[in-house]
């Protein structure tokens, strides 16, 4: 870390401080962004956190889906976005549109969206999930339901194929586990003896395929953590290692490809994060009409994943 670095998550540290504002952050987030933050998860973690923060303003250093959440959970906290710009493609990638089309043609499916969409999307969905819950809550639903999986391809086949079910499903998936790929990972386990192989469920089903673990961020730390063995190879984004390596620094880890960098997580830094904490911006609002719709499909979530 250089001292630039440090100044700024000194004066990150003292201003949430003074300001009361709780940092929550995404496990893809910098190593120095995870440092400073009162809270680190996966998107579920995040969500759940931003609820019961106990601070009033919340900074969410995460992509925009997560602000929002957030927002829309939380409509008596202050949320703030350190960099409106950071975005999911794969999130962007769906269309209301869409959906209603669907829905006209099968209005006895049950919508499940992937938490990684847009308020927009959510308001038109029957619940969300995420990676670390979508089976769960699936479980909970009539067996004879037909479903459509929006927007990851890969997570809704992953989780249809452990459930032996066939959903409808959305053409879209994240561009940054697309980079994990079944010949990397051979050869990987060909270098790294006895290592084991644990995937994201966005992750291509020919590579869940051969998996030894497959589950969200928290679950793979978790996983790793637990585990009897010594070496793992990793597959998803980089920032996970930093949160693995601080948790068990003992194990040795091996990143499933260098390309496994989100660009949208990594636009976040500290010099960001203290101009949005120092000037209280950027607030993230949801629109009302928008909100009072995607609240339902968001709660039930909880709901289901909580039971
Ligand atoms: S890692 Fe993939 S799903 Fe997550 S924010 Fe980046 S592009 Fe979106």
């Amino acid at each position: 870390m250089n001292k630039v670095d440090l100044k700024l998550m000194d004066d990150i540290k003292r201003i949430k401080q003074e300001k009361s504002i709780y940092i929550i952050a995404h496990y893809y987030q910098r190593d120095e962004i995870q440092d400073i933050a009162d809270f680190i998860g996966d998107s579920y973690a995040m969500a759940i956190a931003a609820k019961e923060s106990p601070c009033k303003t919340i900074l969410v250093a995460g992509v925009d889906f997560m602000a929002q959440t957030a927002a829309m959970l939380c409509p008596d906290k202050i949320i703030l976005s350190p960099e409106t710009r950071a975005t999911c493609p794969m999130a962007n990638s769906t269309f209301v549109e869409d959906i209603l089309d669907y829905k006209r043609d099968h209005p006895d499916a049950i919508v499940i969206s992937y938490v990684n969409t847009p308020a927009e999307i959510k308001a038109v969905s029957d619940i969300c999930c995420t990676s670390s819950n979508a089976e769960k809550i699936i479980r909970q639903l009539p067996e004879k339901s037909r479903i459509f999986f929006i927007p990851d391809r890969n997570l809704g086949i992953n989780i249809a194929r452990r459930l032996g079910r066939i959903f409808d499903y959305y053409y879209s998936s994240c561009p940054i586990h697309a980079r994990v790929t079944k010949k990397e990972i051979l050869q990987l386990k060909q270098k790294y003896l006895n290592a084991l192989v644990l995937v994201h469920p966005e992750c291509d089903p020919e590579v869940v395929e051969i998996a030894d673990y497959v589950g969200s961020t928290a679950g793979i730390l978790k996983y790793t953590c637990d585990s009897k063995a010594s070496r793992f190879i990793i597959g998803t984004e980089c920032g996970i290692m930093h949160s693995i390596q601080k948790a068990c620094p003992a194990k040795e880890l091996i990143l499933a490809s260098s390309e496994l960098i989100c660009p949208n997580m990594k636009s976040i830094t500290l010099d960001k994060i203290l101009y949005s904490l120092e000037n209280l911006e950027t607030v993230i609002t949801v629109e009302e009409s928008i909100r009072e719709k995607a609240i339902l499909a968001l709660e039930k979530m909880i709901e289901y994943a909580s039971a």
